[in-house]
């Protein structure tokens, strides 16, 4: 992983120096509203003054972010040299800003990056301001294809050249984005840990970041946060982060975006209410046992229902529902490529059926 990492409260502006070398025009890549309430991009544009550095501010990044927003961003700036690009956001923001980043230096179409192969792209910086997806430390970019009706990683490696963790950012966030966002780093953390490709150093990462998500669930229970956890949280998303780097993700996350792109489901939320059909799928639980002991909790069905408690999620799938999902699951190898074990066409069942313990 060799996005270098600076960490801890108004990291951005005492390290500014470290952006002059990357030219002098950024795009700050965001979304229309957090950004301009949390302090993130009021620091970006400090850190750039200071350095004497022009910007200008792409802030249409929806949550999902499509294609379409992608191409629409680089056609805006038809005409600037963009030098780097700075996302400030969540996964939203930073996803884009890394496709982003390849239409600059190639000077392509946003679908072209889907289809070409190995792509490199203009310097990335990342300022996360959720605690989640831990996309400054994944090669990953996922976006939304309205033409196939699917999100998808669009399959390049793009890292960050630095990402900057100041947790005030995340603050006044709503609870149920730091619910959702939180449990979308669990997933993370415990896909890369039950999985095929799974190793000493993902799992050593893993175990720590199941140790600091554990310290946060009673405050995540109680809905009650300081900096202190929240530097927590956004420590466990960047460290899930570079287990996925490693090892890819595992069966939730493939299955979790028909529940985002048809039921309008949070990323987190999506993957979080499937888990207590994920984790009693498998045969072999050593691991799993293992995973909750690092977390504090004793059963699935324990974590099963402080998910249930924060989540805030009803969701009921109807049976032709589950079974249109499941079959798109089925089609794609690549969804249960990393599952360690075989997988049946009613492991996949069970686990959609799971969702209605959350109606
Ligand atoms: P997000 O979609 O980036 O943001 C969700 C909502 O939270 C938006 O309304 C955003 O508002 C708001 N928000 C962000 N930061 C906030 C803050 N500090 N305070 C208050 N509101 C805030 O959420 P996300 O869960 O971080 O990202 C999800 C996306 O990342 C999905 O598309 C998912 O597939 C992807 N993902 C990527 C990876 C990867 O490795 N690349 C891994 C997992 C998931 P604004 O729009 O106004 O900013
Ligand atoms: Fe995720």
């Amino acid at each position: 992983m060799p996005t270098k990492m600076f960490v801890g409260s108004n990291c951005l502006i005492k390290n500014s120096g470290l952006l002059r070398k990357y030219g002098k025009f950024c795009l700050i890549v965001t979304g229309a509203h957090s950004s301009k309430i949390n302090g993130s991009l009021e620091d970006t544009i400090t850190a750039l003054e200071k350095e004497d550095i022009k910007y200008r501010i792409f802030d249409e990044v929806e949550e999902n972010p499509s294609l379409e927003t992608v191409e629409r961003a680089f056609q805006e700036c038809a005409g600037c040299t963009v030098d780097f690009i700075i996302a400030v956001g969540g996964g939203s923001a930073i996803d884009a800003a890394k496709a982003l980043s390849l239409l600059f230096k190639n000077n392509i179409s946003a679908r072209e990056v889907l289809t070409l192969k190995n792509l490199k792209g203009i310097p990335l910086i990342a300022i996360p301001t959720t605690s989640g997806t831990g996309s400054e430390t994944t090669p990953y970019s996922v976006l939304t294809d309205h033409l196939e009706q699917t999100k998808k990683n669009i399959g390049q490696v793009i890292f960050p050249e630095i990402a900057f963790l100041d947790a005030r950012y995340t603050i006044n966030s709503p609870f149920s984005i730091t619910a959702a966002t939180a449990v979308d780093a669990f997933t993370h953390l415990a896909e890369g840990y039950l999985n095929r490709n799974a190793n000493i150093l993902s799992d050593t990462l893993a175990e720590k970041g199941f140790t600091l998500f554990g310290e946060c669930l009673k405050p995540l229970k109680d809905k009650c946060l300081t900096l202190e956890h929240r530097e927590k949280l956004l420590l466990a998303s960047t460290i899930a982060g570079m287990v996925i780097s490693q090892t890819g993700t595992g069966l939730p996350h493939g299955m979790g975006y028909p529940l985002t792109y048809y039921k309008k489901l949070p990323h987190g939320t999506a993957n979080g209410i499937l888990y207590v059909g994920y984790l009693n799928v498998f045969r072999n639980k050593e691991k799993i046992m293992k995973m909750l002991g690092f977390i504090g909790l004793e059963s699935i069905e324990d974590l099963g229902r402080i998910f249930k408690d924060i989540l805030d999620c009803h969701l009921t799938l109807t049976e032709e529902e589950i079974h249109t999902y499941a079959e798109q699951i089925i089609a794609n190898d690549q969804k249960m490529k990393n599952h360690p074990e075989k997988v049946t066409r009613e492991d996949i069942l069970s686990i959609y059926r799971s969702v209605n313990l959350y109606e």
